[in-house]
């Protein structure tokens, strides 16, 4: 991956300095500096203007201090982050993540490529992200909605329906989710959608928990078709077993492929018959236990501890689902060398660029993840309409919408690929495509 003109190859030494010891944020816009030789060469202004310096800096981040007490009386504090990387085209909008490794650096990566993710699915969201490194593992509910209403106490003063409009992520699902708009309710006195992947009785999409993992298969569904395979009668590798595994592994299943493997961050689950997706979500979702706990049910699946493994296990197609990073160079090898001929991403970067790189060169088919997990922040975006409206839209049509949208976002990506001289490589066919809509809009708003 490397960046072909100089200005932007001097940009990213530049990124690097000022934002010491955040290598994900690097290895994030190096990415898509990497693809945008060929833009910044065809349209010199985007250098000209500041659009390019503009774009790697943030327009704000805000940082805060989260007091909570547990259940012994014990107080605790954590730190809360939200990072508001640009509203050219909309209100920021990105989900938050609860997770122990979050630090500005992290949460940076994720705000930028929201950006890019947000322009592709054509509707109008600007980028952020946000979060803390409280982990709700372990933690009672009682404990989980005193940490939430800490966190809103502070950062209500920087949302809004028309300003900023946060989701979930790793570690922030439904209930995190409600006890954050309570207390946003009560502390602005106001009854709006300033947060999405809301319930369903307080105006929360229907389709909205299913979108990220539905919306993936949609677009890889696409990407598959265009390249003569399907789905169908595909064995599929999901790694995670979260909010985008759960729906990837229903609507895989749904097009005829067999899931015969999931992972948490303990270990993964080989099920050489299918995953039993019912007993998975239980699990998961309602009990909230480990993935090791299929093997009681299913004695004939294995059980691995490590998550690294399960790129080992022969199959079609790969779907991380789970966190970044999570498949390396290695991991891809093995892919390859089991014929596995699709890789599409479902959580945020999991493969790192050498893994990119070589499923790009063996020919595996591969959906970058600002591109294919767009489905859930798509849906959010609809969330957000049908609030406005103070309606709502039937399971169907909030599908209907999805599929046109990733059906939309994919042509767009491959299109933008072709006219820039890269057929066929949708990680620089989202860059572009996501970047150029972004771009324009600041260009029409001069420099501010
Ligand atoms: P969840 O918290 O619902 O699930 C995350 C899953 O990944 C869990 O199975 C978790 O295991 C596993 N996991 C988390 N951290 C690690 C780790 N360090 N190593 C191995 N496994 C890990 O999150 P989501 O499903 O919502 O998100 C998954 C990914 O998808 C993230 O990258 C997120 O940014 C991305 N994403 C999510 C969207 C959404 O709508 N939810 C939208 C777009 C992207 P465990 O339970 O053991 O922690």
């Amino acid at each position: 991956m490397s960046i072909q003109n100089s200005y932007l190859r001097d940009l990213m030494d530049r990124v690097t300095a000022r934002n010491p010891a955040e290598p994900e944020f690097h290895q994030a816009v190096r990415e898509v500096l990497s693809s945008l030789s060929p833009v910044v060469d065809a349209h010199p202004e985007y250098i000209e203007q500041g659009v390019m310096d503009c774009l790697v800096e943030p327009e704000r981040i805000i940082k805060f201090r989260v007091p909570w007490e547990d259940d012994q009386g014990k107080i605790h504090v954590n730190r809360g982050f939200r990072v508001q990387f640009s509203s050219a085209i909309g209100p920021y909008k990105g989900g938050l993540r609860f997770h122990p490794s979050v630090y500005e650096g992290i949460i940076k990566f994720l705000g930028f490529e929201q950006i890019f993710k947000n322009s592709l699915t054509g509707l109008p969201i600007g980028g952020g992200k946000g979060g803390s490194d409280f982990d709700p593992k372990g933690k009672s509910d009682n404990e989980v909605m005193r940490f939430c209403q800490s966190f809103m106490t502070e950062l209500f003063k920087y949302i809004g329906p028309d300003t900023d409009v946060p989701a979930g992520d790793i570690g922030v699902g439904g209930r995190e989710i409600g006890f954050l708009f309570g207390q946003y309710k009560r502390l602005a006195n106001e009854f709006t959608g300033v947060l999405t992947g809301k319930g369903l009785t307080y105006g929360g999409s229907l389709a909205r928990t299913e979108a990220t993992g539905y919306g993936l298969c949609y677009f890889a569904d696409c990407m598959l078709r265009d390249a003569g395979r399907s789905f169908e009668g595909a064995t599929v590798v999901i790694s995670g077993s979260g909010n985008v595994a759960i729906y990837a592994c229903e609507k895989a299943a749904q097009f005829g492929a067999k899931v015969v493997a999931m992972s948490d961050s303990g270990g993964y689950i080989y099920d050489k018959n299918g995953i039993d997706l019912p007993l998975v979500k239980e699990l998961k979702e309602v009990q909230r236990k480990r993935i090791s706990a299929y093997v009681e049910t299913h004695p004939e699946a294995e059980y691995h501890p490590g998550c690294a493994g399960i790129w080992t296990i022969p199959c079609d197609i790969a779907l991380p689902c789970a966190t970044q990073n999570e498949l390396d160079e290695a991991a891809a090898k093995a892919l390859i060398a089991n014929g596995c001929f699709a890789v599409a991403e479902g959580a945020n970067m999991p493969c790192t660029p050498e893994a990119v790189d070589a499923l790009q060169a063996a020919g595996v088919l591969f959906a970058p993840a600002k591109a294919a997990n767009a489905g859930g922040v798509a849906t959010s975006a609809l969330e957000m309409s049908q609030n406005s409206m103070r309606f709502y839209w039937s399971f169907e049509e909030v599908d209907d919408h999805l599929k046109r949208i990733m059906t939309d976002l994919y042509h767009n990506a491959s299109n933008a690929a072709a006219q820039y001289g890269c057929a066929g490589d949708l990680v620089a066919g989202a860059n572009i495509a996501g970047f150029l809509k972004v771009a324009n809009s600041m260009l029409a708003y001069g420099v501010v």
